[in-house]
């Protein structure tokens, strides 16, 4: 197609999941290898809407690596902008969701190859062409990553790209919740685009009322929208010159796993040619209403990756 490259830039990795909910990790009988990663479910979630996407990150040289790459490829995003680390392995995460409900974490991050990526590795070429530079958070937790992930959005903005930022916290994986703040807050003035979820918004303003008061203390002058999304009650969206919420779908929701990644990627997928949406109302309602189709088929299957949605699937939810 003719449309305009969304690069994504951050981490890759495998969630394992285990077979039976409700049994701690040690518990488990088996575990179901479920890809992931905020940055490249973005860009999968372009792909499969008919966009271009390149992903940005380091995978280990090892069999991890080589299937979460194929994976990429296999779902039509380019690979270029990957390396792969000779020494360390691709990041794992063990999450289980215990009976007395809570999430338990375990990472293989110590370190893990996505967090050595370093900044001469960085495919410039490809960040230079990028439309739209999408990216998260986790990459600034640690050196290298750290610095490589700011020179690539310096490259994407100095090129012309809209810069996309999702923090998509990972609390555990911070060495604080102040950290995390803090180093959420340290590029939020760079975004062109950020899209927060409700927990997140309470998290960075540190009010549990989600309302526009909230929302609107995180606006900085040179935002051009801001997005916060609330689940099962759709979106909520903040321009210089107008606000307001857009519901959602009712669906039979079975694992919200990548939701507001599929809802980023379908928003990116139609802004990247025709930015003067941000400034339409009507039209950036239709587009949110479009993000909000992709985020509730999303949440309708398991997984993250197999449960992105396609043009047409979106199409029928849209049509009723
Ligand atoms: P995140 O995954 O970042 O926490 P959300 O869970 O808010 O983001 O989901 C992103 C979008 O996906 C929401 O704005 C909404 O449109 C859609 N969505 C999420 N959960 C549901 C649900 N249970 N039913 C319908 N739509 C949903």
């Amino acid at each position: 197609s003719g449309s305009g490259l969304i690069v994504s830039f951050g981490e890759m990795l495998i969630d394992f999941v285990p077979t039976v909910s409700g049994v701690s990790l040690a518990e488990a009988p088996g575990f179901l290898k479920a890809p992931g990663g905020a940055p490249a479910n973005v860009a999968i979630a372009v792909s499969r809407l008919g966009g271009k996407a390149a992903f940005v990150g380091k995978l280990g040289d090892d069999e991890f690596g080589h299937m979460l790459a194929g994976i990429l490829d296999q779902n039509g995003v380019a690979g270029n902008g990957i390396n792969f680390d000779q020494g360390a392995r691709t990041a794992l995460a063990f999450v289980t969701l215990r009976a007395d409900g809570e999430r338990e974490f375990m990472f293989y991050r110590n370190p893990s190859a996505d967090m050595l990526l370093r900044p001469e590795e960085l495919n410039l070429e490809l960040i230079r062409s990028a439309k739209v530079f999408h990216y998260g958070s986790i990459s600034l937790i640690v050196e290298p990553c750290r610095s490589a992930h700011l020179k690539a959005m310096e490259v994407a903005k100095d090129a012309g790209a809209l810069l996309s930022y999702d923090p998509n916290l990972r609390l555990p994986l911070w060495p604080s919740a102040e950290e995390a703040c803090k180093q959420i807050k340290s590029i939020w003035d760079k975004a062109d685009i950020i899209k927060v979820s409700d927990v997140e918004l309470d998290f960075l303003t540190g009010s549990d009322k989600c309302d526009d008061a909230a929302a609107l203390s995180l606006w900085h002058p040179n935002l051009k929208l801001l997005l916060v999304t609330l689940g099962e009650k759709g979106c909520r969206y903040y321009t210089k010159n107008f606000h307001g919420e857009v519901e959602a779908f009712h669906v039979k929701t079975v694992d919200s796993t990548g939701a507001g990644d599929s809802f980023v990627g379908a928003l990116l997928s139609k802004i990247v040619d025709d930015q003067s949406i941000l400034e339409d109302e009507p039209r950036l309602r239709q587009v949110l209403k479009f993000a909000n189709a992709c985020g509730a088929i999303t949440t309708t299957k398991k997984g993250a990756i197999p449960a992105l949605p396609t043009e047409s699937e979106v199409c029928s939810l849209l049509k009723g």
